[in-house]
């Protein structure tokens, strides 16, 4: 078994040796048996099922909610000399018919198919004379989770698919998905009828992923000011940039573009064509962000993104770990950054609130946002809490931005009662400006018409600056020290543990905000964490990588596919750096294989040898 596998992997996809848990789980398909994989974005779960489908008798049938990436998964498997095809509705007749034709001569490794087409009765029928004929290697179910109506990722069409347990009882089937939250796991071993599976979970540790969320007070200056940081910024890097609303990734959009970056709206509200335009240039070129509601998302499995930014806070922690799981597929590092501020905990409260959803699911709303709060407040290390919700131990990581640089702690009780007793004063009737225009002693309008200048919490907080008070409110908020009421618009009201804190009898640390131009200091603790996970290029190896690139595009552009199809950019930088000077010392690049070193190796090794003449 393993040797056949073995040499799938050396021979067709050019790697040196198996990832994680790859070889079990294809050993225990290729024993005809059943397997849950969990496995974070990029972890190398598209080989647990390609390489049995290759090295067994019979077709691997694919089952994929993504219609737009069949056609990228395809065409990489093909370069690699793989028999491989899909099956949409986006093949004309006379195409799907050659596919059928293929598939019953037994001419596939692999068939991509949508599960609403899978499980169409005519489609069965085929499946069944395959069966019969030339045989079926596998069903793999990719992005299982789909089966979980909680998860915001539902496909009703997932739930039929537990038919393939009776049609096909001889078929191993195997369930894949990157995310691993305990509930999903369960409805997917249900409701996918796997209850022999064996679970395969790997760690969802994303080491090269560097964490971190700032205080929002200027979203726009704060993400330039993180994309744009100096020599180890973002420019000309692809990634995203998810918003809550369509209109702000319009605007976030627009104003990246005043500000000379590639940037490109995406939300569900765009026509198709557009949606399709902007999903193909982020995928076929280099350096283009999108920004976009969540409509973007499932499969974006561009290796090369370098950065994933919210400006918003996400509603759970599942969604957020897959959201920025897409940045730094390659392994190579990248970042997640978030804004978050008071505003948005009042947003995220009050959606659940007003909500129409059944009291279960509302109840389920707030425990995930609960937790999505308490990576956004950790006073310790993020990948710590990121992991421990996943259900993993971890150590500090010395890859976020708590680690790199400690907030400082302080004892918050008496600004906390200053807060709560402007609350109480002012009829727990209002909402956090206001509040902050009291402590702080600021005579407007609607301070002096309701006569609160004269009440004794006036200017008791002139210490402290509103961005301050803010990010006290907030985390009170976060704490359940005060409650939002999102009947009155948001105007807090005091909690029980609110009671104690006024009577004396609790106290409050909370995190001291980051000063508003922390620019230089930023840039300095980033220089010194990325340097540990980058090693520094010289100017020579970095000229040779970008000549590789543009040999890289050549070929992409002559193929019609996305450069990352020819070879990523790990293995032109492993190439830049080894200088290889024959096919032999080329093959030892893990990622080229014979075919790769057959089709590209000639050019790749002309532009090595015409870097050392220079
Ligand atoms: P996932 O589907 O889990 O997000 P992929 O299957 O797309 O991840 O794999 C992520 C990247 O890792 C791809 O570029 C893939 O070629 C690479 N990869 C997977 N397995 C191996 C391996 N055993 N050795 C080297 N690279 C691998
Ligand atoms: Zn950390």
């Amino acid at each position: 078994m393993s040797e056949a596998s073995r040499a799938v992997l050396r021979n067709t996809f050019g790697f040196d040796g198996f990832r994680g848990q790859q070889e079990q789980i294809i050993d225990r398909t290729m024993d005809g048996l059943d397997s849950v994989v969990l496995m974070p974005t990029g972890g190398g779960k598209s080989l647990c099922y390609q390489i049995p489908s290759i090295a067994m008798p019979g077709v691997g049938i694919v089952v994929s909610p993504l219609i737009a990436l069949m056609q990228d998964q395809v065409d990489a498997l093909r370069v690699l000399g793989v028999r491989a095809a899909f099956w949409n509705s986006s093949l004309s007749l006379p195409e799907s018919e050659a596919v059928r034709r293929e598939l019953l001569r037994g001419g596939l490794d692999l068939l991509y198919v949508a599960p609403e087409r899978l499980m169409l009765p005519e489609f069965l029928t085929i499946l069944e004379q395959v069966d019969r004929g030339p045989g079926i290697a596998l069903f793999a179910i990719d992005e299982a989770h789909c089966v979980s109506q909680w998860g915001h990722d539902f496909r009703p069409e997932y739930l039929r698919l537990s038919a393939l347990r009776e049609r096909f009882p001889e078929t191993p089937r195997i369930a894949l998905t990157a995310t691993a939250d305990a509930v999903t796991r369960l409805e997917i071993h249900q409701r996918l009828a796997l209850d022999d599976a064996t679970e395969f979970v790997s760690s969802f540790d994303r080491p090269n992923i560097r964490y971190a969320v700032v205080d929002k007070h200027d979203a726009r200056a704060q993400l330039l000011r993180f994309l744009n940081d100096g020599e180890l910024g973002h420019r000309g890097d692809t990634g995203i940039v998810y918003c809550q609303s369509r209109k702000k990734t319009e605007q976030t959009a627009e104003w990246l573009r005043q500000d000379g970056f590639d940037a490109e709206a995406y939300h569900a509200g765009l026509d198709q064509d557009t949606r399709r335009r902007v999903q193909q240039r982020f995928r076929r070129e280099d350096g283009v962000i999108v920004v976009a509601t969540i409509a973007f998302g499932m499969g974006i499995d561009k290796p090369d993104v370098r950065f994933v930014a919210h400006l918003d806070l996400p509603k759970s922690l599942e969604g957020y770990y897959q959201e920025t799981g897409r940045a730094g597929r390659d392994g190579e590092p990248a970042d997640a950054w978030m804004a978050y501020g008071l505003a948005d905990l009042l947003q995220q409260n009050a959606f659940i609130a007003t909500s129409s959803a059944s009291e279960e699911h509302k109840r389920v709303d707030r425990i995930k946002l609960d937790a999505m709060l308490g990576y956004a407040e950790a006073a310790g290390c993020r990948r710590r809490v990121l992991l421990q919700y996943f259900g993993e131990e971890s150590a500090d990581c010395g890859n976020c931005d708590t680690c790199l640089t400690p907030p400082e702690q302080w004892d918050a009780t008496v600004p906390t009662q200053k807060v709560l007793s402007a609350i109480v004063r002012t009829q727990q009737r209002f909402g956090a400006g206001h509040l902050v225009d009291i402590l702080r002693g600021q005579r407007t309008p609607k301070v002096e018409s309701y006569g609160h200048d004269a009440l004794v919490t006036f200017g008791v907080g002139s210490d402290l600056g509103s961005d301050e008070w803010k990010s006290i409110i907030r985390q009170l908020v976060a704490k359940g020290i005060l409650y939002p009421d999102p009947q009155a618009m948001g105007a807090f009201q005091l909690t029980p543990q609110a009671h104690a804190v006024l009577g004396g009898k609790q106290s409050v640390e909370l995190r001291r905000a980051a000063p508003r131009a922390s620019r230089s200091s930023a840039k300095a603790t980033r220089r010194a964490g990325r340097s540990a996970a980058a090693e520094p290029v010289s100017d020579e190896e970095q000229r040779l990588f970008e000549d590789l690139r543009a040999v890289r595009r050549q070929f992409a552009d002559a193929e019609g596919v996305p450069a990352f199809v020819i070879v990523g950019d790990r293995v032109l930088r492993e190439i830049a750096a080894d200088r290889p000077s024959d096919v032999d010392q080329l093959l030892a690049v893990n990622g080229i294989g014979p075919v790769k070193a057959e089709k590209y190796g000639a050019r790749f090794l002309a532009a090595v040898a015409a870097a050392s003449d220079r």
